[in-house]
């Protein structure tokens, strides 16, 4: 099959779990995606209702030092650590009447706690989409299996590359052979199971080095019998967000302006529109801590804590109203500036 046909076959496969979606619908997560969706429409400061997505770092910590991730270069934005089970609860218990799907990854390699396929199948016992994403270095048949078991629907497996050379310039601390091997061996569990889930994603970065070896990566990949194969933009959420220059990072960079994220102009913002961080998700650190975006790692940003203030007192807080009204056409609301003033990513409209 040429390469071609291969990335329709993988734009139907993503039409299908967007569609997939339907089947985690309740009464009560139509209403408040609904609501959310009409509040971000007319940027409301207040969203009287819930996020509708939940994205969780199960850990902070990782065995690999990938080249541009903060957490690969030890830079930690608060103390490694995991995410006790009680602190899942609480989120989980608060807003799965509300939400939709949990996304099990962030500044971690989330294989590394070792409750990961309890905290899935508490989520997916309670009718939500469950979307993890890992390096694949510490899947074992044991994991693989519990995984299956836990009713976990999607993976991405983050390789960036299809030979030593590519995979190891970005994901270093990594074997290439290893997490092919381990990939090759939970795609044969799941089959060994007759289990359709969780679908199977090969996900490689676009950077200078794979533009240019997106057919013979895709093959690769299919090759494998993943079920799709999927190339991220490259992203330094890091440094243009905070406006800073990243012009030291231009190596990175792909040549072919399609497959660019970012304009990387200081001072322009990198999106248009506004930002719908503020309304679709909340963020939540293995402290407890949540974050307005997976853009903002440090502890000082945070918006506040789930382990001393009830999700939806946050969600509404005098922090989260100030960061959406930045994003209004009214004057943005007094209160102290937070990560969100200095964010560079969407398109600030306020006035001041
Ligand atoms: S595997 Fe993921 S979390 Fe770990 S260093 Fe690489 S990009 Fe960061
Ligand atoms: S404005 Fe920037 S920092 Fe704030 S939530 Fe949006 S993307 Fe994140």
């Amino acid at each position: 099959m040429p390469a071609w046909a291969k990335t329709w076959n993988d734009r139907w496969h993503d039409f299908k779990r967007h569609l997939g979606i339907l089947k985690h619908m309740s009464p009560s997560r139509a209403f408040n995606l609904a609501v959310n969706l009409t509040c971000a429409f007319f940027r409301t400061r207040k969203v009287p209702g819930f996020p509708y997505v939940l994205r969780l770092d199960p850990t902070n910590v990782c065995n690999f030092s990938c080249s541009l991730c903060p957490t690969g270069r030890r830079n930690y934005g608060r103390p490694p650590g995991l995410m006790p089970w009680n602190t899942y609860k609480k989120a989980v218990d608060q807003l799965s009447p509300w939400i939709i799907r949990i996304w099990y990854y962030i500044w971690g390699e989330p294989l590394l706690h070792p409750e990961l396929p309890r905290m899935i199948a508490y989520a997916v016992k309670r009718g939500l989409s469950t979307n993890l994403s890992s390096n694949f270095s510490r899947m074992t048949p044991e994991l693989a299996k519990d995984l299956i078991n836990s009713g976990l629907e999607y993976i991405i497996a983050s390789i960036d590359g299809a030979d030593e050379k590519t995979y190891h310039k970005y994901r270093q601390g990594g074997s290439f052979q290893d997490v092919i091997q381990n990939l090759k061996m939970f795609l044969d569990v799941r089959r060994g199971m007759r289990s359709q889930t969780p679908f199977v994603e090969f996900q490689c970065l676009m950077t200078a080095d794979t533009e240019n070896q997106v057919d013979a990566i895709t093959s690769f990949a299919l090759d494998l019998g993943v079920d799709r194969v999927r190339f991220m933009p490259l992203a330094v959420p890091f440094f243009p967000y905070r406006g800073q220059d990243v012009s030291q990072y231009a190596d990175w960079f792909p040549k072919k302006p399609e497959t660019y994220r970012y304009q990387y102009e200081p001072g322009k913002p990198a999106n248009p529109g506004h930002c719908f961080w503020l309304y679709e998700g909340l963020t939540l650190n293995p402290d407890g801590g949540v974050s307005p975006c997976c853009r903002s790692y440090f502890k000082n940003e945070d918006f506040g804590n789930i382990l001393e203030e009830p999700i939806r007192t946050i969600f509404n807080n005098e922090k989260f109203q100030r960061s959406r009204s930045l994003f209004s056409s009214y004057p943005h609301t007094n209160g102290e500036k937070n990560v969100c003033d200095g964010c560079k990513e969407f398109l600030q409209t306020a006035k001041s």
